[in-house]
């Protein structure tokens, strides 16, 4: 069975327990980690009076039973010094478990899909970051946000093919006029966000419009602003400003946990590509889409 579980922690040195929680519950019997999130410090939800929270999703398998692991996390909970004081109140740890692959379980002890999950950014965000990308071990880095997790304003913008390719060596798949255009007069005086390779491919800052450049290595480059992780790009981005994230795929995935709105152009084509863009449809809604020969504007906004 998939598990995923979503951890917490508020007081001590909650990058520490974070890290233990997760080892001692990949070290259990029979339990297989598949990925963890990054780690985000939010604020504190429900009691707002306490330390601000780590909080990092994670996705494990295991066969055992669900009353029988939650047990197991509890023990864990207790290792690592949790007091159960307050309901919501601070605390050196807390693991729930999210979801277990499709299951529905009301019982007294334990609640599945977790009751509250669909309210709170804290858990969605690193949730949505597990399931929607491949397996991968975070957790190295602590990505500060501020207000609410959504607050960003990220827009993404791509055009993909039937099988939601978006490209293939470093090329787009397609050139198509209206597409361009239609680019073109979405993103003009916004911000524009995109990697390192995006960039050299297109060869040149685009004209009248704040380009950024999420990239590790590069240093500095005429005419962009560049930033080496998520937390210098947030503290870049403001609320007020349209932020349009335009390729290619490793940004797209890191960043669409963030992404509030999404232009998807459907092409009615199967081509080949090496490069794809899956997104998470349980998320969004397709609120309008406009029709033309070949293709679709899709506009998609989170739920
Ligand atoms: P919370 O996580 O809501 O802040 P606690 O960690 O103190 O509070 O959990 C309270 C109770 O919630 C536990 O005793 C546990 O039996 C129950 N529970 C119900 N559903 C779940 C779930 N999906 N994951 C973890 N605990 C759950
Ligand atoms: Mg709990």
């Amino acid at each position: 069975m998939n598990y995923y579980l979503s951890l917490g922690a508020n007081l001590g040195d909650k990058k520490f327990q974070l890290r233990q929680a997760i080892e001692l519950i990949s070290s259990l019997d029979g339990v297989d980690l598949i990925s963890v999130s990054n780690f985000y410090e939010t604020a504190a939800w429900g009691l707002k009076n306490q330390p601000n929270f780590i909080n990092a999703a994670i996705h494990i398998k295991t066969n055992i039973e669900p009353l029988n692991f939650l047990k197991k996390l509890q023990t864990i909970e207790n290792k690592l010094g949790r007091v159960r004081k307050e309901h919501w109140g601070a605390r050196t740890i807390d693991i729930d478990i999210l979801m277990i692959d499709d299951l529905k379980i009301n019982d007294e002890r334990l609640k599945i899909p977790h009751p509250y999950m669909f309210e709170r950014d804290f858990v969605l965000i690193p949730l949505n970051e597990i399931f929607e990308f491949e397996p991968k071990l975070h957790g190295d880095e602590v990505i500060k946000t501020n207000g609410t997790l959504r607050d960003f304003n990220l827009k993404l913008i791509a055009c993909v093919d039937k099988n939601f390719g978006i490209g293939l060596n470093g090329e787009l798949l397609f050139h198509i006029d209206e597409d361009l255009k239609f680019f073109k007069r979405l993103t003009l005086n916004n911000t524009i966000i995109m990697g390192r390779k995006t960039f050299e491919s297109i060869g040149n800052p685009l004209k009248n419009r704040r380009n950024i450049i999420l990239s590790r290595t590069l240093q500095k480059i005429d005419g962009v602003e560049i930033v080496h992780n998520l937390e210098e790009l947030f503290k870049k981005l403001s609320t007020y400003e349209k932020n349009f994230i335009i390729g290619g795929g490793e940004i797209y995935r890191q960043l669409l946990p963030y992404v509030s709105e999404i232009f998807l152009t459907c092409v009615n084509e199967k081509k080949s590509a090496d490069t794809f863009f899956k997104i998470f449809f349980e998320r969004f809604i397709c609120d309008s889409s406009e029709k033309f020969k070949n293709f679709e504007f899709k506009h998609y906004r989170r739920k």
